[in-house]
């Protein structure tokens, strides 16, 4: 979501005659964007400010100047303490309200004092923003924003605010307008991404067939998506579209339904194993991917226990797993029996080893097989392209640079740590 959003920063900010800096050194305008979901990212933001600052210093020394501005979730959630910790920072703006860059630049520009702007406005940004520029062959389009399932460990539904869809009209023209830039792939994007709901009877098994109709467009995804959304309609879309890839990120969290209650996640763990069920009876070929928390308040170790034993149920191909972090404002960093630290680490570092084996594991039987990738950038050698499997390995292929872009057949030939390689089929 915040790379969507950079991007969509980035095009706000090209009529201005601003074009996007390799580094930050010498720039007349630098933009953190920002992530409070957990300490560390949060955290992260206020060294790098200090990083910012000398640069900002050597600019003036010589003459020049640096606006500094702060986006995102940080600068919704802690605005005011950035401004009192980093007085040297320019503007300070939330993730609804980056269409009115334009103003607030000027306004810094003219203006001694910071601008901070961390409202949600009535109108959404999506009415304000130009057209969207692709980079590239692959585009991710955002559908969804906010959240109001309020996870008692989440921040999302404070930092990002209420559900809110993108009318469905909106969202096939920002497709359709990618499609002419040369997009074969588009990632639908949102919080919640499969609670979107466009006008009357629209739901995204919908909009996903309507975009696989659209032509030009070959390959889509959506993330990241909750177990308790996901409708009859939209397995079905896994069923029959064969431009919706098999591939699925599906955080579940944790196995226990003692902590999935606590989390208020909405649903339990015989629940989320019938929609795996039901999405691979819909499409046998499915992956899946996920998200856990290790060390959640209250967590024992009967809880982890069952956590690990859904992982070997499941078996998941790609995981994204982390030690729980208190955040303010948040129900559970109240709750009195917070897990220590010591044991979150260990309990984090056997979930990562398990997930580890499943995803080499899944990636050995990958040799052999032929597969639909789309090779979307140059590799390090000339000769060489990198594109995506449909479960988003980069697979390395000697190829010619006129297939950039496209999306061609290939066999896997081999796996290496971080990605496959493989001849044309
Ligand atoms: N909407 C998605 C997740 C969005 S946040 C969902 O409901 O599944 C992305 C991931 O960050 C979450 O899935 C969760 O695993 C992790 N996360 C969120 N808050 C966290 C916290 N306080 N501590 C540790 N991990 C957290
Ligand atoms: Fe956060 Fe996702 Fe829960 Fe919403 S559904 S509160 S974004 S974890």
């Amino acid at each position: 979501m915040n790379v969507y959003d950079s991007a969509r920063m980035a095009d706000v900010l090209a009529p201005l005659g601003y074009a996007s800096a390799d580094s930050a050194e010498d720039a007349d305008m630098v933009i953190l964007n920002t992530c409070h979901i957990r300490e560390k990212a949060a955290e992260k933001v206020f060294s790098e400010l200090g990083r910012l600052k000398k640069l900002q210093a050597a600019k003036a020394l010589a003459g020049g100047r640096m606006i500094l501005a702060v986006a995102g979730c940080v600068a919704q959630a802690e605005g005011e303490e950035i401004l009192r910790r980093a007085p040297f920072v320019d503007i300070v703006l939330g993730p609804q309200t980056y269409h009115r860059l334009p103003e607030m630049v000027a306004q810094a520009a003219r203006a001694g004092g910071a601008v901070l702007d961390t409202e949600f406005p009535a109108e959404p940004k999506f009415d304000f923003l130009p057209e969207a520029r692709a980079e590239g062959s692959s585009a991710f389009l955002s559908v969804q924003e906010g959240c109001d399932k309020f996870c008692t460990f989440c921040v999302v539904p404070y930092t990002r605010g209420a559900e809110y869809s993108r009318p469905a009209a909106a969202i096939l023209a920002e497709a359709r307008a990618l499609a002419g830039q040369g997009v074969r792939e588009v990632t639908l994007l949102g919080q919640n991404v499969n609670g979107w709901h466009g006008e009357e009877g629209w739901g995204l098994g919908r909009l996903i067939r309507t975009l696989a109709d659209l032509g030009g467009i070959e390959r889509i995804r959506y993330t990241t998506s909750h177990p308790r959304d996901l409708d009859d309609d939209l397995i079905a879309a896994h069923a029959d579209i064969p431009q919706l890839m098999p591939f699925l990120h599906l955080p579940v969290q944790s196995g226990s339904d003692r902590i999935l209650s606590a989390m208020n996640r909405g649903h339990d763990r015989a629940d989320y194993l019938r929609l795996v069920e039901r999405l691979k009876r819909a499409q046998p070929d499915l992956a899946l991917s996920s998200d856990f928390i290790t060390g959640f308040p209250g967590e024992t170790d009967a809880d982890f226990a069952d956590t690990m034993a859904l992982v070997r149920e499941v078996g998941f191909v790609q995981t994204y797993s982390f030690k729980y972090s208190p955040r303010p404002g948040t129900p559970a960093a109240l709750m009195p029996n917070q897990v220590p630290e010591t044991v979150k680490e260990e309990r984090l570092a056997q979930v990562q080893a398990l997930l580890l084996d499943q995803t080499t594991a899944f990636n050995r039987s990958c040799v052999g097989r032929e597969m639909r990738v789309l090779l979307d950038r140059p590799g390090r050698h000339p000769g060489q392209l990198v594109g995506r499997s449909p479960y988003m390995q980069p697979v390395h292929v000697k190829a010619a640079d006129h297939l950039l872009g496209t999306v061609v057949s290939l066999r896997i030939t081999a796996v290496h740590p971080n990605s496959l390689a493989a001849v044309p089929a």
